[in-house]
């Protein structure tokens, strides 16, 4: 199958790589060359990082860079492709933009896929003039360590299209969920949830940081804490889906001020060097000093 991956930044140059190692043949494509050498060269550094602990062999790096090119050009990009998957930074209206070109492009019967973390896609299938053939596909990054990708149905999303989709992510070796086009989906609106609150329950003091994320971890085994998980995502990402999710399900999603004080202060998480924690070198090495409770 030929796939097209719009955008090499963060998560479109892993959404290439997963579909180059699944066998299928990629065009990585982005508005700049030097943007689609940085992804090409992130691919590389991860089939290398797999190739030294043994999870990846040299032979099937080799075929997964054959099977995977880079371009700036759309057209080119999106000629021959069955399945083009859109991911370009989170705005309603370059995401319309992109994929209005990218059907003027494309055969009757290719697949159009956003990787929107958040946005409607039946907004995004609205724009278009055969909607039908529009459906989520939520990757979790890094796309070539997480194993989850929600596909997300439309009001528009063809029974065809669904199972095109499906087909498409088993055979990347990843669990598909199925879910309705409905704000933060199922991951980010359940997720939101549990991070939330332990951002509350550190307000109002119940416990530390380190507590809350080591009860869940331990008592939950959640591989990571709510607390840690939000340094990690970045706090000022978390407080605008929070603000979104709000506006669309209700005031259980309201930000607490404690979120909002840190992001104010530029405290953001891992990416500032400070949230829930103190970050040296990527790594947590302690809570942060003032973690927040009122007296
Ligand atoms: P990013 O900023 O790292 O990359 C976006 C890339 O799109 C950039 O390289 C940019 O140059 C390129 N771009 C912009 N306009 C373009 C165009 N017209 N044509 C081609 N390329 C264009 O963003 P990201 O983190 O990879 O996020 C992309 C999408 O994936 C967003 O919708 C985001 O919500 C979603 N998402 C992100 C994460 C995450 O953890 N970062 C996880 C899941 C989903």
């Amino acid at each position: 199958m030929h796939v097209a991956v719009i955008g090499a930044g963060s998560m479109g140059h892993g959404i290439a790589q997963v579909s180059a190692m699944a066998g299928h043949d990629v065009v990585l494509r982005d508005i700049d060359e030097g943007i689609v050498s940085e992804g090409l060269d992130a691919v590389r550094a991860n089939l290398q990082g797999g190739v030294d602990r043994g999870k990846v062999t040299e032979e099937e790096m080799a075929a997964t860079l054959d099977r995977l090119e880079g371009t700036t050009d759309l057209a080119a990009a999106v000629g021959d492709a069955d399945l083009v998957v859109e991911a370009v930074p989170e705005s309603m209206s370059l995401k319309t933009d992109v994929f209005t070109e990218v059907e003027a492009a494309v055969d009757d019967d290719c697949v159009l896929a956003s990787n929107t973390s958040s946005l409607s896609v039946s907004e995004i299938a609205g724009a278009l003039e055969r909607p039908e053939r529009v459906v989520g596909l939520h990757f979790f990054n890094p796309p070539h360590i997480m194993d989850l990708v929600e596909v997300v149905i439309a009001e528009q999303t063809s029974a065809d299209t669904e199972a095109f989709a499906t087909s498409f992510v088993e055979g990347l070796d990843k669990e598909a969920v199925v879910v309705r086009d409905t704000a933060g989906f199922a991951s980010s609106r359940l997720g939101l949830a549990l991070g939330l609150e332990a951002v509350r329950m550190v307000e109002s003091g119940v416990a530390s940081p380190a507590d809350i994320d080591a009860a869940m971890r331990e008592g939950y085994n959640h591989p990571m804490g709510p607390l840690k998980l939000t340094d990690l995502v970045g706090l000022d990402v978390r407080l605008d889906i929070a603000e979104y999710l709000r506006e669309e399900l209700g005031e259980r999603f309201k930000p607490p001020q404690l979120l909002k004080r840190k992001v104010r202060g530029g405290k953001l998480g891992k990416k500032s060097g400070e949230g829930f924690y103190v970050w040296e070198d990527g790594e947590a090495v302690g809570q942060a000093g003032d973690w927040g409770a009122e007296e």
